[in-house]
């Protein structure tokens, strides 16, 4: 269970609670505000706060005095056209911050996105929940044989469950000689009177990368869009793909125009090199092209065959 009763009852009474503006609100995003969505196992993501709506894009885009939106259709064929030409700074306008539980080694994917504002649940200061992840069977994949970077065939029967006892032991292990070397009881007494035990910013060092963490994390919706194709693409590992699929759910509904515009120009969209260019240029004026007649590698003909379908 990711939450406590506490945690539960606090952001029960934050969303009971609500304040006059002035500002932009979206009614859909309004309904999950602070909720946890639940990601893995333990982990969630919470939308905890956002600045603008599609009509700030467009405001700013049009560098407006008043809201500056115009028909419906005027203004989606602006935010077409914005996403489109990569014209990327009205989407900087706008703002979400999100409360994301997620496993350490996932962290250090997401970490690697400097175009936002983090800050992480510090475990020198407080002591870790005994929350580590593990995959649910139908992730638990075999290293991939044409694709270093990816996984296989999922992993089965004895083997299976093989996997799932060492991680269980394994990270079992770790947060029992965690607590060991803590040597605090909850009240913050020592359990063994003999030794003063580790500072937390030492004791955690042996946890495994499977342990929960916990930050803020706030960016605006040009670097948000730019996480999400990157973490929510077929090509990111699982885990943070998971996360990103919950956070382009936030996005559908923080601004479903620029959301539609998103998936159609970046999420299901393709860059074609020159050379995949003009191949297509020859398939269509009715020429039989091969890899080998094509000028791509075999990785690249491979990819843009994926693209076409073929
Ligand atoms: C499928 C996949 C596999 C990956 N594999 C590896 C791997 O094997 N090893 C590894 O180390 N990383 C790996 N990465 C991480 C990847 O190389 C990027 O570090 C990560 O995706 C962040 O991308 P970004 O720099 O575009 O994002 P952000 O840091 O959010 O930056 C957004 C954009 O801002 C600009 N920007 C930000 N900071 C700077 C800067 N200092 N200088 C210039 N421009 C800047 C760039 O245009 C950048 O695209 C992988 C990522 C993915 C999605």
């Amino acid at each position: 269970m990711p939450l406590t009763l506490e945690q539960r009852e606090e952001i029960a009474a934050e969303r009971a609670e609500t304040r006059p503006t002035r500002r932009a609100t979206v009614p859909a995003l309004e309904e999950i505000l602070y909720d946890a969505l639940p990601v893995l196992d333990h982990g969630f993501v919470r939308v905890i706060d956002y600045m603008g709506d599609d009509g700030a894009v467009v405001q700013a885009a049009r560098v407006s005095y008043g809201r500056g939106t115009r028909r419906v259709s005027e203004d989606r064929g602006l935010i077409k056209y914005l996403m489109r030409h990569r014209h990327t700074t009205p989407f900087e306008m706008c703002e979400i911050k999100y409360h994301v539980k997620l496993p350490i080694f996932v962290a250090r994917q997401w970490i690697r996105h400097r175009t936002a504002n983090v800050n992480e649940y510090s475990a020198r200061y407080s002591i870790l929940d005994k929350e580590f992840y593990v995959p649910a069977p139908q992730h638990l994949a075999a290293q991939a044989t044409s694709n270093r970077q990816g996984r296989g065939d999922v992993v089965v029967g004895p083997a299976a469950q093989r996997v799932l006892d060492l991680l269980r032991e394994d990270a079992e292990r770790a947060y029992a000689n965690y607590a060991e070397l803590l040597n605090e009881d909850e009240g913050g007494a020592r359990k063994d009177p003999s030794w003063p035990g580790l500072a937390r910013e030492l004791a955690r060092m042996n946890l495994s990368l499977n342990f929960y963490t916990q930050w803020y994390w706030k960016t605006d919706l040009h670097n948000l869009m730019h996480f999400l194709s990157l973490r929510a693409d077929v090509h990111a590992q699982y885990e943070i793909r998971a996360y990103a699929d919950a956070m382009l759910d936030t996005l559908r509904r923080w601004v479903p125009m620029i959301y539609e515009a998103f998936l159609e120009y970046r999420m299901n969209a393709s860059t074609i090199s020159a050379t995949g260019l003009k191949v297509i240029q020859r398939m269509l004026a009715g020429e039989q092209v091969d890899q080998a007649a094509s000028g791509l590698s075999a990785r690249e003909w491979r990819e843009l065959m994926a693209v076409l379908g073929r």
